[in-house]
């Protein structure tokens, strides 16, 4: 039988998805999408699948790459969205369809407890507080039984608390073989299970950095896979051009320098005047960082020429070269003392790389490649690719093995046309099979859209002021249940200020701004809302929250988008990108900035309906989607929604909603 057959009777109604489970109904899209992973594999060729969000594309490409019995490399976006694959979805599967598979899950080093540096910093006689050596002491606890190691199990470890650096290893501070814990080292059981497993679940960070580096085993795996599959693919490009350049931070710098002097007083006090050799690498991280001078937080600084605009050429170049100077310096003094302990190998490595990347910051930028500088409380100087496809073609697709391999690559969003172009063509897949597969949900009756007329201009700081006004006016008829969405950090504080002051003492609303509390925390008490009695909620956040947020049910009915999410044109990379274009004589707003606008109005949109029984509104406080030609396209890529064309329309779409939602919770 053919793969694709024993696929079609696995969705079949009576097949082994509806015998394992109850709520299982077959979606046509579902066996749709099944069934061209099914051939993609038969055939051993790229399949680029945009599911619409209710198709269920997690079992569409499961299923077939199980049966195909072949291994299986599987990446998705984040640590969050690896576990959930791996400890939900994949299991569940394996057990419905009988198959004695292995699985195993693949992270990067920093989410495993090394158990090397774990001892080191027990034995460093200071710790930043009194709140990490609790944390340390829970850790050597946790320890003792953890059978991988993996800080996710650790419950109740904040992501951010200072230990984490401590207890988990890089690439440049791990000793390797010559590790006193190597035997039992986390990340090497980690690697060794991945390479002995049939599906090997990891995430597109890891899988980028081990392209740029060949350093956690994906690449020693990608030969022997047969099946690559990239879920949340619309990430790829992104998450591959920050691994795909080089960076230099002062961050590296202050922690090379730190772990330097830790090692060198413990291992070989009074052999080199460590203090001296840390002082300069320390003092040449914080004069580069002086020289970019007081900027706005997120600042990104062009580098078109020989230093970052608007920086004094000769201070910037001097600094730069103090920079490597002194980890030339260090370098010297490690070699000193390399053959006392590995850990000086390993930090003679990192000097190395470190005075690599400063000299190359000297030199001129890589033809084809885009510099600049982020600006926070530390520097980050970048030089990166503008997209992934040269990479994808020699270093991905090209990696054959024995055997010709199946990449299929899917998400709900890769782009506004049938070729998904905004995806293919970064990503070097252009000559990749195509499937749009549409979402089951009737839009038509579950969702309505309303652009409201008469607004302020979006560059106007007027604007910003209306959309508050009107998100407090339209949250309140729906008691919370609203999202409001922002294309700016600034917009994100004026509104969340303002909605703040607006409900200031309410009884029954709660306006949670993100930033104020860590993200799955705000979006539980979101799902909460008014549910158990408790406040109605608006939620207003920016960047990360346009994604991957899933609120099904009548906690989430009311979306509010404050501007068209257009690439900010000054953004090094997008201008890079527009030039590119222009220079191959096409249009960079209609291949480039449109696009991108399309994917990410999209991608907001698709936190409204997440179920069949949903319903909702979604809100675009920007008149050009009615006005200008443009906005006709922008349309289009959205979800087929009935649209309002007044506020009167929308107040009283607003209210039945209020009607049916306290219609539901009095029957429950
Ligand atoms: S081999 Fe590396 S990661 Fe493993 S315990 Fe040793 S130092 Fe840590």
């Amino acid at each position: 039988m053919t793969l694709a057959l024993e696929v079609e009777e696995v969705f079949a109604v009576g097949g082994v998805l509806s015998r394992a489970a109850d709520q299982f109904m077959p979606r046509s899209g579902q066996t749709e999408m099944a069934l061209a992973v099914a051939r993609a594999i038969e055939g051993a060729y790229p399949l680029v699948v945009e599911a619409s969000t209710g198709v269920g594309k997690t079992f569409s490409y499961l299923v077939p790459a199980l049966l195909s019995g072949e291994r299986v490399l599987l990446s998705t976006a984040t640590k969050a969205l690896q576990d959930q694959l791996f400890g939900r979805d994949l299991p569940r599967l394996v057990e419905a369809l009988g198959l004695p598979v292995q699985t195993a899950l693949l992270k990067g080093r920093a989410s495993y407890l090394c158990l090397h540096r774990m001892e080191m910093a027990r034995q460093e006689a200071y710790l930043p507080d009194g709140v990490s050596v609790r944390a340390l002491a829970r850790i050597e606890e946790w320890s003792k039984v953890t059978r991988t190691g993996d800080l996710a199990e650790l419950p109740g470890l904040d992501e951010r608390s200072p230990m984490i650096p401590l207890v988990t290893s890089t690439r440049e501070n791990c000793l390797g073989g010559t590790c006193p814990r190597f035997k039992a080292c986390h990340v090497n059981l980690a690697r060794r299970d991945a390479m002995a497993a049939d599906v090997v679940v990891i995430n597109h960070h890891l899988f980028f950095a081990d392209l740029a580096v060949r350093e956690s085993g994906v690449a020693e795996l990608l030969p022997s896979v047969r099946i690559a599959i990239f879920d949340e693919a619309h990430q790829l490009n992104e998450t591959g051009v920050q691994f795909l350049g080089t960076n230099l931070t002062t961050a590296q710098l202050l922690d090379f320098a730190r772990d330097m002097l830790a090692t060198g007083l413990q291992l070989a006090r009074g052999l080199v005047d460590w203090q001296e050799v840390v002082s300069a690498v320390e003092h040449a991280a914080r004069e580069l960082r002086l020289c970019a001078g007081k900027q706005y937080p997120g600042t990104k600084l062009r580098w078109v020429g020989e230093c970052p605009e608007g920086l004094n050429t000769v201070e910037w170049k001097s600094a730069l070269e103090a920079v490597y100077a002194s980890c030339e310096q260090a370098c010297a003094a490690l070699d000193t003392v390399s053959e006392i302990a590995p850990d000086f190998g390993r930090l003679h490595e990192r000097a190395m790389e470190l005075a690599g990347r400063s000299h190359s910051f000297v030199n001129a930028c890589q033809p084809g490649c885009v510099r600049w500088a982020d600006v926070g409380t530390q520097l980050r100087l970048v030089e990166s690719p503008l997209d992934i496809s040269k990479a994808m073609k020699s270093k991905v697709l090209s990696t054959a093995g024995d055997s010709a391999k199946s990449w299929i690559f899917t998400s709900a969003t890769l782009g506004d046309d049938d070729k998904l172009s905004w995806f293919t063509q970064p990503c070097g897949l252009e000559h990749a099979e195509v499937l749009r597969v549409g979402s089951p949900f009737d839009y038509q009756r579950q969702a309505a859209v309303y652009v409201p007329q008469g607004f302020p201009k979006p560059g106007d700081a007027a604007h910003t002021v209306q959309v508050a006004a009107s998100a407090a006016r339209w949250s309140r008829q729906l008691g919370g249940r609203t999202m409001v969405l922002t294309t700016t950090l600034r917009a994100l504080r004026a509104i969340g200020d303002s909605l703040r002051e607006a409900f200031l003492n309410s009884a029954d609303m709660e306006i949670l701004v993100q930033g104020a509390m860590p993200k799955r925390l705000l979006i539980e008490r979101f799902r909460e809302g008014s549910a158990s009695g408790g406040k109605g909620c608006v939620l207003v956040a920016s960047a990360s929250f346009w994604e991957g947020i899933d609120v099904p049910g009548d906690a989430l009915q009311l979306v509010i988008i404050d501007k068209l999410p257009f690439p900010p044109p000054n953004d090094p990379l997008a201008e890079a990108r527009a030039k590119l274009l222009e220079a191959q004589g096409r249009s960079s707003f209609n291949d480039y900035f449109l696009p991108e606008a399309a994917v990410a109005l999209k991608q907001g949109a698709g936190r409204l309906i997440r179920r069949e029984s949903d319903e909702g509104i979604l809100v675009v406080c920007d008149s050009r989607l009615a006005t200008m030609g443009y906005g006709r396209r922008l349309l289009r890529a959205l979800p087929p929604m009935k649209r309002l064309m007044s506020e009167d329309e929308l107040m009283e779409r607003l209210q039945a909603l209020t009607r049916t939602c306290t219609r539901d919770c009095l029957q429950t």
